[in-house]
């Protein structure tokens, strides 16, 4: 069924700008613009119903890791649901696609997480942590241990406990705080770095989480929440310092590390998982996005054996889960989105060809006027808009608007990016070729340059 055929771009605008209350959206402005309308995608590239082409920067919302249009997941899901639509898996009960994938999600992911918790959502799978690591706390006989440890910029979802586990002031004030949950400072240089050189930042960043708990009082925390590279808060890359020095806190006090790969995971980083490259221990670890490269909703909490082992000996019924946790469809369309990952090598792909390949002409942009850090990780990438030169000290105002100018441009010139604060981010498809980067390069190049250019006219700059 095509939905776009003989309806026009205004009509949809019109029913959208009527009916349709947009996510992170000030609707009265989108209203006012008018959405755009996607209607198709293949591979890197996605088109509107005016058939202009877009290539995709984001991987859809940094989850399309094999690329759009991959006809083998739409016809492992059109088989599974001629098979078995639907089944639940409460009530001693399971269906092929949840037993496969559970078993193939403990084979891609790091050694000792062999347990996972179906949901759909990322946001799903952190309010499962916060239910998780509480219940896991009363078991071990310390129900004291209630207090979860994130960091500002943070991102976990936007569920009630996700939102208050990320630390974005914005979504903390709209709809009020859960107690206990406490922030500490991110591990974010260019913004909070100071004085002291990247790597000492680093090892004072880390130390935040020891004093945190010192303040807090070990018996009372539960729980540290991060994402290996925060992703929504600006793709954050810590100093190579932070990670050594967080693990070493951990496992010298008693409180659980929940590594949030929902970005990270499944190959942004060039590794199958954040954890992967950093070299990280998760007793928690949420997965969604990448799971099925977003063809249908999935996520999951996985569980390490010593946490999954007190859960299951001592635990009892969980009184926890989704009707939709471990969908039939959701779980075919991850299976076969990680057939595709393995057998096509795609994270080999990402980082042996492609991610050294867009680093070094990401790494170029820094010589640009506006660009005060060019920063990225496999295909995983932020450039920091600055004012002037060197610019940790000197930053537009007010905050943002630069980086929204710089964002419209991209969408103008046919490059989907997305602005945090002034910094334009990029995390395309691990399946993007040599030839698209070259392209994209030359996008977002255009987009800095006419940036500059309004600025300019602006007299902003
Ligand atoms: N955790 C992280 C690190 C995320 O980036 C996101 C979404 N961007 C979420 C959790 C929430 O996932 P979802 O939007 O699928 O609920």
């Amino acid at each position: 069924m095509n939905l776009a055929r003989n309806v026009s771009t205004a009509d949809f605008q019109r029913l959208d700008a009527a009916h349709h209350l947009h996510p992170f959206t000030d609707t009265r402005q989108l209203n006012a613009e008018k959405s755009r309308v996607m209607s198709k995608a293949h591979g890197v590239w996605l088109w509107d119903t005016d058939g202009n082409r877009y290539l995709d920067g984001m991987a859809g919302l940094w989850c399309t890791q094999i690329g759009h249009g991959r006809r083998e997941v739409a016809d492992a899901v059109h088989a599974q649901m001629m098979e078995l639509e639907y089944s639940n898996t409460f009530f001693k009960t399971t269906h092929p696609p949840a037993a496969r994938l559970s078993e193939v999600v403990a084979e891609v992911t790091p050694d000792g997480l062999n347990h996972v918790f179906f949901t759909n959502s990322g946001s799903e799978a952190n309010d499962t942590v916060f239910r998780m690591v509480r219940y896991y706390w009363q078991l071990q006989d310390k129900p004291a241990k209630q207090i979860i440890i994130g960091r500002k910029y943070g991102y976990h979802g936007s569920t009630v406990a996700a939102s208050a586990l990320g630390g974005m002031d914005g979504m903390h004030k709209q709809a009020g705080m859960v107690p206990g949950v406490h922030h500490i400072t991110p591990p974010h240089w260019f913004d909070f770095g100071g004085d002291m050189s990247r790597e000492d930042f680093g090892v004072w960043a880390a130390k935040e989480l020891e004093r945190a708990i010192d303040e807090l009082g070990e018996e009372n925390v539960a729980a540290f929440i991060a994402e290996p590279i925060m992703g929504a808060g600006g793709v954050l890359i810590p100093p190579d310092s932070y990670w050594p020095e967080i693990s070493r806190i951990c496992s010298e006090r008693e409180i659980l590390l929940v590594v949030d790969e929902v970005i990270c995971g499944f190959g942004r980083t060039g590794k199958w998982f954040g954890s992967d490259t950093y070299g990280l221990k998760p007793d928690l670890m949420p997965i969604a996005k990448g799971l099925s490269s977003g063809y249908l909703p999935i996520g999951g909490v996985m569980v390490a054996d010593r946490v999954a082992d007190v859960l299951i000996d001592k635990g009892g019924e969980f009184y926890h889960g989704y009707t939709y946790s471990g969908h039939p469809a959701a779980c075919a369309a991850a299976l076969e989105n990680l057939r595709i990952m393995r057998e096509e090598r795609v994270v080999e792909h990402c980082a042996e060809e492609a991610a050294p390949y867009l680093q070094e002409k990401w790494r170029s942009f820094a010589d640009h006027p506006l660009v005060g850090e060019a920063r990225m990780v496999g295909l995983f990438g932020a450039l920091e808009l600055v004012p002037a030169k060197p610019g940790r000290t000197e930053r537009f105002d007010p905050v943002g608007a630069v980086g929204t100018i710089a964002r419209d441009f991209s969408f103008a010139n046919g490059l989907i990016m997305r602005a945090v604060r002034d910094a334009l981010v990029i995390s395309p498809p691990l399946v993007i070729t040599r030839e698209e980067i070259d392209q994209l390069a030359k996008l977002v190049e255009k987009t800095l340059d006419d940036t500059l250019a309004e600025l300019r006219k602006q007299g902003r700059i």
